[in-house]
């Protein structure tokens, strides 16, 4: 993996580059801090309203490299037009990232793209804003197809309209369906975008190490209280040696034979109970289908609102008495009846296909 030797890789620094003494300032604290490897600050910030500070622009540049040549540290931006990326390469700027609000422009991802050909620049891709992968997917395509190798993505959580806990819903399977798709690409997380606040970091922090992403981009000001944005979710290069102290950085493979054989133990438990279950699924299903076969042959309707209201609620009452949480039972039992409608409407379609019906209401069994 081309990102760094040890990971997870660390970057920090403030959200935005404001003058030649705060990033100096944080950038020192922070190389004091051997896991930090990267200087991030950003110097053209997408703001959600006009009117508020929307970074220093190119002077900024200058006083990123500088700050991290005294720290000893490579540095990070972000870039948004093919402008962006000129004056980068111009100051020496070491990473660039493409930020959510950019992500979701195909045009824009393009013409940075252009600009980037010939150059092995290192790029991260930080997801778009709505929580469509393949919009992600598509970006990491159009930089990697001007030749640029040095890519990874930034899992920096979704915008959603639903109140959560979080600025942006993390939403976690996104990524972890990135990872599966493309094994190679590293994936960092952006815990300070996904929280908000300061409060969250630490958790989603650990949460994005014990699902094996590749490092953390963490915001950080040598005073937070008065960063011109983003004030309530920077740390300082104090506050976040501690959370990076108090993160358990666990093995991908642990080297102890003894819990390697106990992992595999538990894992045979697994693998029979998944064959059970998929057994149990198939039973479930061949009894539907004959419930399907006689509720045909006697002329009776397959809606059957109040069996399945009843259903759910007996199941519900199990699965709590088992410990089951009550939303994933709920999911689960709604896809059963489902596929349970499903096959009825195809046996009926089977014996009748004159008088086939097309029916995709739930309220079935
Ligand atoms: C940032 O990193 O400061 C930033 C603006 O991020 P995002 O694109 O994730 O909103
Ligand atoms: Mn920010």
């Amino acid at each position: 993996m081309w990102l760094t030797q040890d990971l997870p890789c660390v970057i920090s620094g403030p959200c935005s580059v404001e003058s030649p003494e705060q990033i100096r300032d944080t950038a020192k604290q922070l190389s004091q801090n051997s896991k930090v490897s990267i200087l991030r600050g950003g110097i053209w910030k997408p703001r959600t309203r006009p009117n508020s500070f929307e970074g220093v622009g190119e002077i900024g540049l200058k006083w990123l490299k500088q700050a991290g040549i005294e720290a000893g540290l490579p540095v990070a931006t972000e870039v948004a037009t093919s402008r962006h990326v000129e004056l980068c390469l111009k100051h020496n700027i070491d990473v660039l990232w493409i930020g959510a609000r950019t992500t979701v422009n195909p045009f824009s991802v393009q013409e940075i793209a252009e600009v980037l050909k010939g150059t092995d620049i290192p790029v991260l891709i930080k997801n778009p804003i709505n929580p469509d992968i393949n919009l992600w997917i598509g970006a990491i395509e159009r930089i990697n197809s001007v030749g640029i190798t040095k890519i990874g993505a930034i899992h920096r959580g979704f915008s959603s309209f639903d109140k959560t806990a979080y600025r942006n819903a993390p939403m976690w399977e996104i990524p972890i369906e990135l990872k599966m798709l493309c094994p190679e690409l590293p994936i960092l997380c952006d815990p300070s975008h996904i929280s908000g606040n300061r409060e969250l970091i630490k958790s989603i922090s650990q949460k994005a190490l014990d699902l094996e992403l590749d490092g953390l981009m963490i915001e950080t000001h040598f005073n937070p209280e008065i960063a011109m944005s983003d004030a309530k979710q920077q740390l300082t290069p104090h506050q976040l040696s501690i959370v990076l102290s108090q993160l358990t950085f666990r093995d991908k493979q642990s080297l102890n034979e003894n819990v390697v054989n106990r992992l595999e133990q538990l894992r045979q438990v697994i693998d029979e109970l998944d064959e059970d279950l998929l057994n149990k699924f198939a039973s479930r299903m061949s009894v539907i289908e004959k419930i399907g076969k006689y509720k045909k042959e006697n002329n009776i309707t397959i809606l059957q609102l109040d069996r399945w209201e009843q259903t759910l609620k007996n199941r519900l009452f199990i699965a709590e008495k088992a410990g089951l949480n009550a939303d994933f039972t709920k999911k689960l039992l709604e896809l059963v009846h489902q596929e349970s409608i499903r096959i009825q409407v195809e046996v009926m379609n089977e014996t009748n296909p004159k008088t086939a019906i097309k029916i995709s209401d739930k309220n079935f069994e």
